[in-house]
Formats: C-alpha cells, sequence, structure tokens
C-alpha cells in the first residue's frame, strides 16, 4: 500500500529540485548561479555628488516619487535603499568567491536574532555616514529622524538573539562564510508599556510600513510537512528508508538581511523563514457567500507557524505550534543547505567537510533527526553513513544550567505531529543505549538519566540529550558554565565523551555597541590610540592602559560619560516625565526580569538607600539615578510583581521631597537593542547581581564594561571572567559563590534567620509589606516579601548584607572622582577579550575548523 504525498512536497523525483517552485515542474536555475558581480556605476558612485544621484534616483524609481513631494518616511527607504545597493554589490562578489573557492560554511540556526537597528550600521559599514548627513542637513532632515524611523527587528527576547546577532556580525568581519537561519515572525517581541506600574504588552508589528532591509526569494520555497504516517520504501526496518505522509503541509519563503562584515568586503545574509499557505488555500466560494472569515480561515491557520515570537525566555511552554515553529526553521533550513551544498558537491560523505551547522541552544535541535531522515528516506544514503554525517556536522550551544529551562517534549505530542522523527529519535535512542551498555554494562541509572527519551511522570523527548548524542561538539559561554555544565546539567555526558566538551565565551561587536552606540567614546578612544584599528582589533584597548592616571584623559573620559548621560536624561524626560540629574551616579540593572537575575535584589537596595534618607535627610549618600530596564514573559506571575514594585518605589521615591537630589529611579519601558545602545553609554555602575551558578553567562556584563561602566557583581557566569581581566580592585565583588550558594541551599538555607538579624533589612522588607510603597494596601507586595521569607531558590536576602555593605563601598569609591575614572578606564581597556570577533575565533579553532575567504574588491 503506498499514501498519497501531498502536492509539492516529494522533492525526491527532481535531483536538483529542492529550490523549485514547489508548484511546478521547473527546476531551479540557480543550480549553477550565474553571477557577474560588478559595479553599476550609476547605483553605487563613489563621490558624495555620485551617492546624492544615487538617493534621488532610487528616490523617484524605487519609490515612485519626487525631492517636492517625498515624506520624512520616503527619505528614510530611499536612503535605506541606497544603502543596500551597496551592499548588494557586495554581496554578489561575496557569492563568487564562496562559489569560486566551495569552502566550508557555518550555518547558524537560530530560533531567535535581535538585529537592531539597520540603518546606522550600514552607515557606518559603508563608510556613507559623512555624506548621508550632508545631504540631509542641506534638505533640513535630521539625521535622529531619519534613525527613528529605523525599526528595529525584534526577532528574540534577550541575551540568547542578540549573542546571535554579534556572531553574524563578527563572522562577516573576520570573512568566515556563514549564513543565519532563523523565522521571519510577524510579530516580534511585545512592545512594553505600563499601566498602574503593570507591563502590559502590545503587538510588535514591526513591518507595517515595510521592511527595506530585506530581499524575499519566493522561487527558494520549500514545503515542509506534519502529522500523518510513515510506511516502508522497501523492506521492514525503521533505518529506513521510510516514507512520510505528511497530512498537512505549509510553505516556506524565505527573505534574507544582508550581514555585511565591518572593514572588509564580505557580505553574508541571515535567511528568515515565513511560513505561507499554499495557493489553492483561499475559499473563493465561501467567499462568494459572504462568509469572509471563513473564506481565509486556512490561510489564517497555515501562517500561523510563523506569526509570533514566542515572548518566553527560558521556561518551556507545552504548545504544539511552537514545536511545530521550531520543525518548521529546520526543515526550510536543512533543506536550503542541502541545496547549496549541490551546487559545488555530489559526495555526501564531504557534507561534513562543507557544512557545519551550530544549533543555538535547543530550539533548532529537530536538525538533527531531519537530517537523518533527509539523508536515510529522500537520498538513500545508509542509516549508519548518515549518523556518521550527521554527527561530523552538528554543534550545539547550551545557553542554561536551570533545569527548568531544558527542553523536553511529550512523546505522544511528537508522534502525531512528526511520526518520522519520532521513529528515528527511538532508533538513534536504541542505537546510543546499546553502545552505552557495551560500555558501562548494567548501569541503569546512566541509561536511565541518559536516554533521549524521560519515562516519568510523562513519556518525554529530552531535546538536550539529543542534542549532546548527535553533535560533534558541546559549548557553554562562559567558563564558570561551561564547568558546571560538565559537573552537574551534563555531568554523565561528559565523563563519557570528554573531548565533545568545549568553551566558548560570549561576546559582543565592538562595532555596535561601542561606535555606533558611544560616537563621544569612540573618538576619544581612536584619539589615543592613533586611529580606529581597536575596532576590529579590542585588544588594542590596552593602549588606553597608559593614560588610566592622566588628568587630561580623565577629564575627556568624564567629560563623555556626562554628556551621554545629558542624552539619556534627555529621553527618559521625554518618555517617563522622570527628571536625572547628569551629575548623579548612573547606576544600570538593565536585562530580562527574572527571578534569577534578581532584580528584586536591587529593589531592597534601593529602599535601603530611601529609608537611610528619610530617617536622616543629612546622611551622606551619593547622588545616584538607579535606571531600570526590561521586559517579563507574559505569564511570568512572579517577575511581573518585582516590576510593579519597581515602578511603585520609584513613584514613591521620585515624589518625596526628602531624597530630592539624592536619589532618583527610572524604569525605561521596552528594553530593546536600541534602548540598550541608549543606556550602556552613560553608565557609570553595571549591576549583574545574578545569584552565582545561575547566569550562564550573560552579555550585557560586557556591553557595559566595554563602555566604562564598573561592574557590581557575583562570581557569575561571564563576570568571573571581566574580574579576571579588569582586576579585583576594579570590580565590586560580593555575595556565594556558585559552590556556598548550593552548599547553603542544601543545608537549609533560613532567609527568616537574615531578617531576623538584619535590622535594616528588616526595616526594608517591613516597608513594603506594610503598604510604604502602596498607599498603605498591605497585600499588594505581600506575595514578594514572602517569596524571599520562604524558601527562595534565589537567596536574595543571604545575600542582601553584603550587596549593601559593598554599594556602601561603591559609594565611597564614587566620592574620589579621579580613582573612579581611573577604574572605569582601566575597564574598558581591559575588556578587550569580550569581543564578539574573539569569540568567533573560539568557534573557528576549536568547533568549526572554517578557514576565512577573502572577498576581492571590485
Ligand atoms: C545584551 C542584551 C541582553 C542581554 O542582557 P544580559 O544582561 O546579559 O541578560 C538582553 N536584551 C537586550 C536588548 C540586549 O541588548
Amino acid at each position: 500500500m503506498s499514501g498519497k504525498l501531498p502536492e509539492g512536497y516529494d522533492n525526491t523525483r527532481r535531483v536538483h529540485g529542492e529550490g523549485a517552485r514547489p508548484d511546478t515542474e521547473a527546476d531551479s536555475l540557480a543550480f549553477v548561479p550565474e553571477i557577474k558581480p560588478g559595479p553599476n556605476i550609476r547605483r553605487v558612485g563613489t563621490t558624495v555628488e555620485d551617492f546624492e544621484q544615487n538617493l534621488l534616483s532610487n528616490l523617484y524609481f524605487q519609490r515612485g516619487t519626487t525631492i517636492e513631494s517625498a515624506s520624512a518616511g520616503d527619505a528614510y527607504h530611499t536612503l535605506a535603499v541606497t544603502l543596500r545597493d551597496r551592499l548588494v554589490d557586495r554581496y554578489a562578489r561575496t557569492v563568487a568567491a564562496h562559489y569560486e573557492t566551495n569552502p566550508r560554511f557555518v550555518y547558524y540556526l537560530s530560533a531567535e536574532y535581535m538585529l537592531g537597528r539597520q540603518l546606522n550600521q550600514n552607515l557606518l559599514y559603508t563608510g556613507t555616514e559623512q555624506w548621508t548627513r550632508e545631504i540631509a542637513e542641506a534638505r533640513g532632515l535630521s539625521m535622529e529622524t531619519l534613525a527613528t524611523l529605523d525599526v528595529e527587528p525584534g526577532l528574540g527576547n534577550g541575551g540568547l538573539g542578540r549573542l546571535a546577532a554579534c556572531l553574524l556580525d563578527s563572522m562577516a568581519t573576520l570573512d568566515i562564510p556563514a549564513v543565519g537561519y532563523g523565522i521571519r515572525y510577524d510579530y516580534g517581541i511585545f512592545k512594553q508599556t505600563f499601566q498602574n506600574g503593570e507591563q502590559v504588552e502590545r503587538p510588535d508589528d514591526w513591518t507595517f510600513y515595510g521592511n527595506p532591509w530585506e530581499f524575499a526569494a519566493p522561487d527558494d520555497q520549500h514545503v515542509v510537512g506534519f502529522y500523518g504516517k510513515t510506511e516502508s520504501a522497501n523492506g521492514d526496518s525503521m533505518a529506513g528508508p521510510r516514507r512520510w505522509i505528511p497530512s498537512e503541509t505549509v510553505r516556506g519563503e524565505p527573505s534574507h538581511m544582508l550581514v555585511p562584515g565591518y572593514g572588509t568586503q564580505t557580505v553574508n545574509i541571515v535567511r528568515l523563514w515565513r511560513a505561507r499557505a499554499s495557493r489553492q488555500s483561499f475559499d473563493l466560494a465561501r467567499f462568494g457567500a459572504g462568509q469572509y472569515g471563513e473564506a481565509v480561515q486556512h490561510i489564517a491557520l497555515s501562517e500561523s507557524i510563523s506569526k509570533v515570537l514566542y515572548p518566553d525566555d527560558s521556561t518551556e511552554l507545552g504548545r504544539e505550534l511552537r514545536l511545530k515553529q521550531q520543525y518548521f526553521l529546520v526543515s526550510c533550513s536543512l533543506r536550503d543547505i542541502i541545496r547549496r551544498f549541490q551546487f559545488r558537491n555530489r559526495d555526501w560523505d564531504a557534507f561534513p567537510d562543507k557544512v557545519v551547522i551550530q544549533l543555538n541552544d535547543t530550539h533548532p535541535v529537530l536538525a538533527i533527526p531531519e537530517l537523518m531522515r533527509l539523508l536515510v528516506d529522500e537520498h538513500q544514503v545508509d542509516w549508519d553513513r548518515a549518523w556518521s554525517i550527521t554527527q561530523r556536522t552538528f554543534a550545539y550551544t547550551c545557553h542554561t544550567l536551570l533545569p527548568e529551562a531544558l527542553e523536553t517534549w511529550p512523546v505522544a505530542l511528537m508522534e502525531r505531529l512528526l511520526p518520522r522523527h519520532m521513529e528515528i529519535i527511538y532508533l538513534i535512542n536504541h542505537v546510543f543505549l546499546r553502545d552505552l551498555d557495551m560500555r558501562h554494562p548494567g548501569d541503569l541509572r546512566l541509561m536511565r538519566d541518559l536516554s533521549l527519551i524521560q519515562e516519568e511522570p510523562e513519556r518525554r523527548v529530552r531535546m538536550a540529550n539529543l542534542a549532546v548524542v548527535g553533535s560533534h561538539a558541546v559549548n557553554g559561554v562562559a567558563e564558570l558554565h561551561s564547568r558546571l555544565l560538565a559537573e552537574t546539567t551534563l555531568r554523565d555526558f561528559a565523563s563519557l565523551w570528554p573531548e565533545k566538551f568545549h568553551n566558548v565565551t560570549n561576546g559582543v561587536t565592538p562595532r555596535r555597541f561601542v561606535r555606533l552606540a558611544n560616537p563621544r567614546l569612540s573618538s576619544l578612544i581612536s584619539a589615543h590610540l592613533g586611529g580606529d584599528g581597536w575596532l576590529t582589533d579590542l585588544d588594542q584597548l590596552a593602549g588606553l592602559e597608559a593614560f588610566a592616571d592622566d588628568n587630561a584623559m580623565r577629564e575627556r573620559w568624564r567629560d563623555v560619560k556626562r554628556l551621554n548621560k545629558v542624552d539619556l536624561a534627555a529621553y527618559a524626560a521625554r518618555t517617563t516625565g522622570v527628571v536625572l540629574d547628569p551629575q548623579a551616579m548612573c547606576d544600570v540593572m538593565i536585562k530580562r526580569f527574572h527571578e534569577y537575575k534578581r532584580q528584586l535584589l536591587k529593589v531592597l537596595h534601593v529602599v535601603t538607600l530611601y529609608n537611610r534618607l528619610r530617617d536622616d535627610p543629612a546622611a551622606t549618600v551619593v547622588p545616584r539615578t538607579v535606571v531600570f530596564a526590561g521586559k517579563a514573559a507574559p505569564g511570568y506571575r512572579a517577575a511581573k510583581l518585582v516590576m510593579k514594585l519597581v515602578n511603585a518605589v520609584a513613584d514613591t521615591v521620585n515624589n518625596d521631597p526628602r531624597v530630592a537630589g539624592a536619589l532618583r529611579v527610572v524604569f525605561l519601558p521596552d528594553y530593546n537593542v536600541t534602548r540598550a545602545e541608549l543606556i550602556v553609554p552613560s553608565a557609570d555602575l553595571s549591576e549583574q547581581i545574578s545569584l552565582a551558578g545561575k547566569e550562564a553567562s550573560g552579555t550585557g556584563n560586557m556591553k557595559l564594561a566595554l563602555n566604562g561602566a564598573v561592574t557590581i557583581g557575583t562570581l557569575d557566569g561571564a563576570n568571573i571572567e571581566i574580574r579576571d581581566r579588569v582586576g579585583a580592585d576594579n570590580f565590586f565583588l560580593f555575595g556565594y559563590n556558585a559552590e556556598q550558594a548550593m552548599s547553603a541551599r542544601r543545608s537549609g538555607y533560613s532567609a527568616r534567620s537574615f531578617y531576623d538579624q538584619d535590622p535594616e533589612l528588616r526595616a526594608v522588607l517591613d516597608a513594603i509589606s506594610g503598604g510604604v510603597f502602596s498607599s498603605g494596601d498591605r497585600d499588594a507586595f505581600a506575595s514578594v516579601v514572602d517569596s524571599v521569607l520562604g524558601w527562595d531558590e534565589y537567596l536574595c536576602l543571604g545575600d542582601y548584607r553584603s550587596y549593601v555593605d559593598c554599594q556602601d563601598t561603591v559609594e565611597r569609591a564614587w566620592q574620589d572622582r579621579e580613582r573612579w575614572t581611573s577604574m572605569s578606564i582601566r575597564n574598558t581597556a581591559r575588556s578587550g577579550f569580550f569581543s564578539s570577533d574573539r569569540t568567533v575565533r573560539d568557534y573557528c579553532r576549536g568547533i568549526w575548523n572554517v578557514e576565512p575567504v577573502r572577498v576581492p574588491e571590485e
């Protein structure tokens, strides 16, 4: 018996057909790409006059309007496509160089990308910043207006998505052949506003006015199947080949955005998939009968797959749609990777020599059974050979230590949604457990813990286990994190395959987070280092060391901070009405709201300061502005209540004349990359206060240190490496270390005893529960106080005294302005290691084994 495959699904009939329009028999014309790179002089001029002509021509021909009738939006759009033209030319040469060289490519699979605004980046990367300024200003348009029209694609939640974007930037800058694959969500991360201090989420319709940066590629659609059944294709073995007859299909349509390198000709791409219903989905008859909703129902259902980014940061939602999203990303991307491989290669055994696929966390881990399925079922590679190819192709980055954040999916759901993949996972598991039993005969505990299937309380597929078994390399994202992974979360795998485990400490791109975000500091740095070579060789920042105690330098360094704070104050006044003092210490805690990150501990400190000032208005407190920013997952009640408390404390503090001039608290709504670029340059103090052993790495900590903020932090994530490099004298350390935190929790941590023994802490918690910040309402924050007084997983009260005392040390240090400035300069000078260029080099050497390909100038 043989089932009928959905139309367009069976790609096996065409040899090179994966790129063809799925509803035609036409093969892809792009099988051997015919590339004729080279500048079109009319579009990519080399003088300011040419550039202006390019703009005018695009305004006329692309936008279809004239200078007399153009809106600001027309101007923005025209500028964007004119910059894009310049990048297209480099992209064409990049493709040609890659085709010529046939190198090993890095394919980065990530469910999230936080790319940030593109306009300023592309002005910088094409060297047209100054021209544009001149042309715009001559016509009465400010660069700021143009920048605000540039919409940030918010296709991620936080650190993980931003890391993906930083790595793409660095790969292009280092001439690494790479493609990023992701999902083109219609709605990105929600827009955050506040009502009565509570977070309200609004949809982020980021392409409402169109996205001038992307190129659609409708001819590269792929058809993705779901549900249905499997049957044998020849013989009865589960090892295949077998046929999967999906009962539902959807098309994935790609578009790509260009990812230029800085100071090089390389332009890579990030390819984003969007779900499209098949062409027959619109129900004309129903529409004719006036059933407008029903007529488009099928389209809406199919397209819901790429409708929204799940705004959940770490814990898993048991949602079928999310699993569909994951498979959708993986299926489209692998077909695309195979299509690209086949441009120049025939032999499947060469696949791992030409392809390395990096899995950014477990969200894309279905790529492992999907590659097996494609090789075994669609390309007739036998199982063992396919498995060897698969393992050599994949590498996996783990981003968490929190066990609740390790993704699992119910077997029942997998069997229904992806029946063939479930068979493949079973078979992978069978072979893996059989080998395990040979190495460790009869060790049932080991078998149970390492199995890809969790049995209790419900049968579920463990995605991290699948990732580790199916990859040749597994890495954590900071030294402590990688060590703890190998000692705790993935301990048994690490003893089984020690050679698989790596550390690659995260990094951030200095182009975006120093040069673009902080032009004043960048000019000062370049003036002292004799050029801007540091932008691609961040270790050069060490040259600033020589000026750390230089009075003239310190004066100018402080000036930069002050002017940045003036900008931040203007923004805060405009958006929140809170007036900030640019002379005050700018103390920032900007990151997702999560209990482990301990925004609550920061609130306890703010209330401590507030109490001190109220009790004694003459208390010598250093004037301080506390800046909060960050979103909470919409369903995360505990985090949202802390957020409400922050707003309530801010309200009370900012309206109390007794503390005016000494303490201000502001919560800047809608934290995103653009907001980070605004806040980071003005920070004096960087709050990195997660409970030790909880934060995988952090990257906000790196952005802030690079911009001269001094860190107050725990020995957690990359804080440890920051402290090792900037020096203990230039870092404020407090709190439990990871071992102490673990043993405190094991040995019956008692929050009560801290409350009982510390009068200042008691006064803080009593103020919160007594209604000081809730107009006398004692219930409003009762559950927050209860959470820290009870069995608090994050040991807030255990670290309170150490934290508050450390903040007192911070204040004393701040009072010595010259010394503080030296500390600030040393933080920048010694943070060169935290460039994502270094991160990419580490991946290249330790895991990817890829070589750069130089793209020639025209
Ligand atoms: C850098 C960044 C993060 C990560 O911040 P952490 O402090 O490392 O958690 C999150 N969101 C945005 C918008 C960022 O730019």
